[in-house]
């Protein structure tokens, strides 16, 4: 499984945080190209801004499921609740989190 930085609190990318049940995915930030549980998590260990993927990028592996430490594209990601690969389920909360990594039409 690729490193995952920042205040995690168990194997399967929980953190300080968000540590709830479905809350089993890390995500790596353009930025620096780390893997972090949360945008807390990046903003507090790093001193640069964060940067969003565009459009462009959302073939990008880019989403880390802590269970099974398969690594999704984004559009993967964002056309699922749960890991193509093991099935786990994420929270769907996430959704509201979006604009922190993904880029997002401004006219939705
Ligand atoms: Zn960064
Ligand atoms: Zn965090
Ligand atoms: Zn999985």
């Amino acid at each position: 499984m690729p490193k995952v930085y920042g205040q995690t609190v168990d194997k399967e990318t929980r953190c300080v945080h968000y540590h709830g049940m479905t809350d089993i995915i890390a995500i790596k930030f353009k930025c620096c190209g780390k893997y972090y549980p949360c945008y807390k998590c990046h903003d507090e260990a790093e001193d640069h801004e964060r940067v969003v993927w565009t459009k462009e990028e959302f073939d990008t592996k880019a989403v880390l499921c802590g269970h099974c430490g398969y690594e999704l594209t984004i559009n993967e990601y964002l056309n699922t609740d749960q890991c193509v690969k093991c099935q786990a389920a994420f929270n769907p909360g996430c959704s509201l989190h979006y604009p922190f990594y993904f880029e997002t039409s401004k006219d939705e």
